[in-house]
């Protein structure tokens, strides 16, 4: 993929001891470092000029949160941590463009001690629960490491957890640093995946699908398991094919039978969204296809567009990985019915459904 590379870091005073600050000065050590203090905070107010400005500062508040999840779809009881905000990518269906659209900096938190400390507290309280933990809601969990090293200070903590798996959610191939730590069945790898024609379409930046493939190769080799997000799925003349030979690719590579999750999603926009598209990727045609308003404020695909695409897409996986996990991420509970023939009672059942698949 593309190597990332800002045209300046601008560095909140004091954060210079910190090992985020080091490896990101070791790995770029020919551009400026701005102080905030005398820069101040202010963001380009264009998302995409935003992305190439990394701050780096200490967060206050708190890291680790509940999923928010989609009002009235099945949720599966998912806590996030936020160790970064915005990504150096830049898919055109990215929904950070609304998200973080008037606070678009790209940002990176140093006090990683901090995220650690306040996990710990949070795990050792409430041991008889079992907690999934993922790191990409707000960013891409792996794009930016090879320059700050976050999973190097990340995983070896949550790999002595009895009672956390991590999950390190990406669209790139950047897995060097993770090669060499023993994640001690701790650590979930995972993929977004979309055929190479969705890639070059619109996954700007991002790993292409062979890249991707041989990334989870390695990590599943180095001990990890893996997932493989199947979202967004998009619907066009000749989808059928594409992502039928992506699965058999892809399973074809890596053994399902380590395979902790497959998660499956059609393309979700919202009217502000969409604006945000067509405003800055004129040529997507992600926005022009048609969607329905649904009770979550979100457009999806027709209801029986998407049932039938995801039945497809399930024979499809059955046939690879028979006994692989898999869910919906966003969907209504009439989707699960007609998909799997069950819903879920509650989001306790789906997460620990989740959890029996990794077998811990
Ligand atoms: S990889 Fe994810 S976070 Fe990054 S631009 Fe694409 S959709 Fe957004």
């Amino acid at each position: 993929m593309k190597s990332y590379r800002p045209q300046e870091i601008v560095v909140e005073p004091g954060v210079e001891e910190s090992p985020i600050y080091r490896n990101v000065k070791r790995a770029f050590p020919d551009l400026p470092f701005l102080s905030s203090a005398e820069t101040g905070v202010l963001t380009p107010p264009d998302f995409g000029a935003a992305k190439r400005r990394l701050f780096l500062q200490r967060h206050r508040g708190e890291f680790l949160k509940k999923c928010p999840g989609s009002d009235g779809q099945v949720c599966c009881n998912y806590f996030v941590i936020n160790f970064a905000s915005n990504c150096p990518m830049d898919c055109s269906y990215c929904y950070l463009q609304e998200y973080l659209g008037s606070n678009p900096a790209l940002k990176v938190f140093t006090n990683v001690g901090d995220l650690i400390a306040e996990a710990g507290e949070m795990l050792e309280k409430h041991r008889k629960f079992f907690f999934r933990i993922g790191t990409g809601e707000i960013t891409d969990s792996l794009a930016l490491d090879p320059y700050i090293g976050f999973s190097a200070e990340v995983i070896p903590f949550f790999a002595e957890q009895p009672n956390a798996l991590l999950e390190l959610k990406t669209k790139s191939d950047c897995v060097d640093g993770l090669l060499g730590i023993d994640p001690k069945e701790r650590v979930v790898v995972s993929w977004s995946m979309n055929p190479q024609r969705v890639v070059d379409a619109d996954e700007h930046d991002t790993a292409s699908l062979d890249e991707r493939i041989a990334a989870a190769k390695r990590c599943q080799a180095a001990g990890y398991k893996l997932g493989f997000h199947f979202d967004p799925m998009v619907e066009y003349d000749g989808w059928e094919q594409d992502y039928r030979n992506m699965v058999e690719r892809l399973f074809a590579a890596v053994d399902f039978r380590r395979v902790a999750w497959i998660s499956m999603g059609v393309l979700r926009t919202t009217p502000a969204l969409k604006r945000a598209m067509r405003s800055r990727f004129p040529s997507s045609r992600l926005p022009t296809g048609e969607q329905i308003l649904c009770p979550d404020g979100k457009l999806r695909y027709f209801q029986p567009l998407r049932v039938s695409m995801y039945r497809k897409m399930l024979a499809w996986i059955r046939a690879a990985a028979p006994t692989t996990f898999v869910y919906l991420c966003m969907e209504s509970r009439e989707v699960w019915e007609q998909v799997f023939g069950f819903i879920p009672a509650c989001e306790k059942e789906l997460g620990s459904r989740m959890t029996e698949s990794v077998a811990l």
